[in-house]
């Protein structure tokens, strides 16, 4: 059993002409590293198909699904909130990074690969049940756990999110769903200030200091999230999998590397092993610095192969 990972071409045409670091340029990077790794060979690629309205409509409120495909420029650029826009080619790659993760539901439910790794953008994290932010257009990780508890009739689905930022806009679409558990760590304080002081039984959030490093990290997910996780028994483990984390990423202050991301995507598999048939599906969040996201995407593959 080896790992199908999606991602389309489509999500390269978001926010090409703008300076922003959230470019076309990090798949490249990670795409790059994973031919240079010889990962390659090692596992499935796969072209995404796109989300639906229907599907998106889920995990977002209608009039903002509605309102985004109104608002998508045929030219030149809109911004949605200070830090996201919208280019001619965003309205397609939303839906094909969203859609990814439909397809690679699909994929660890019943296609041949228990595991799947979507390499897409815009990421989605941070966008709310009704708002775009911080770089996210469709919350993606939310849109294929939506989808999975409709399709699959599944009660139980584990979110584990360890980028830099606290995921706000999953914490916010899933707040009053026990069907999910959700596990994030992020630097606190720090954008977004969201998640320090939430209290819910189903959401596990670790606000971890600047200058955090692997040890410390790795710690609490040992005391916290893994027990929490057996406990939970989740039918199926989703991943938003950011790499803004990494020593060298300059968008956050953590002291995490490739090893610490090899760690947890072991963890994580074993915990599927145990509880859902191996079933981990993740997608890409952040992750700014190309060289470090390239080498943690692959480590991190490589922990769930
Ligand atoms: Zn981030």
């Amino acid at each position: 059993m080896s790992i199908t990972v999606f991602s389309h071409p489509a999500c390269m045409q978001h926010q090409v002409t703008e300076i922003h670091p959230e470019e076309p340029a990090r798949l490249s990077a990670i795409n790059d590293q994973i031919i240079r790794s010889g990962l390659e060979l090692a596992i499935s690629q796969r072209d995404g198909t796109p989300a639906t309205q229907e599907q998106l409509y889920h995990a977002h409120d209608v009039n903002y699904v509605n309102e985004i495909f109104n608002k998508a420029p045929t030219e030149g650029h809109v911004w949605l909130d200070p830090d996201t826009l919208m280019t001619p080619g965003s309205l397609q790659a939303a839906l094909y990074a969203a859609g990814c993760g439909i397809n690679a539901v699909d994929e660890v439910m019943q296609g041949e690969n228990a595991r799947a790794f979507c390499v897409v953008r815009p990421p989605g994290h941070h966008a709310t049940h009704d708002q775009a932010m911080g770089f996210c257009i469709f919350n993606n990780i939310a849109v294929a756990a939506t989808y999975a508890m409709a399709n699959y009739d599944l009660e139980r689905v584990a979110i584990i999110d360890f980028d830099v930022h606290h995921g706000n806009g999953t914490e916010d679409i899933f707040m009053g769903d026990e069907r999910v558990l959700l596990c994030s760590s992020f630097q606190h304080p720090f954008y977004p200030d969201t998640g320090a002081d939430t209290i819910s039984p189903h959401i596990i959030n670790s606000p971890m200091p600047a200058g955090t490093g692997g040890s410390e990290w790795r710690t609490e997910v040992k005391n916290r999230w893994l027990p929490a996780i057996d406990h939970f028994k989740p039918e199926l483990i989703l991943v938003s999998a950011g790499f803004d984390g990494h020593a060298e990423d300059d968008m956050g202050n953590f002291n995490l590397r490739e090893e610490d991301y090899l760690w947890i995507a072991k963890r994580l598999k074993e915990m599927a092993e145990r509880h859902c048939g191996g079933r981990v599906l993740a997608m890409l969040e952040g992750g700014y610095d190309h060289s470090s996201l390239g080498r943690s995407v692959v480590a991190f593959i490589k922990g769930l192969i």
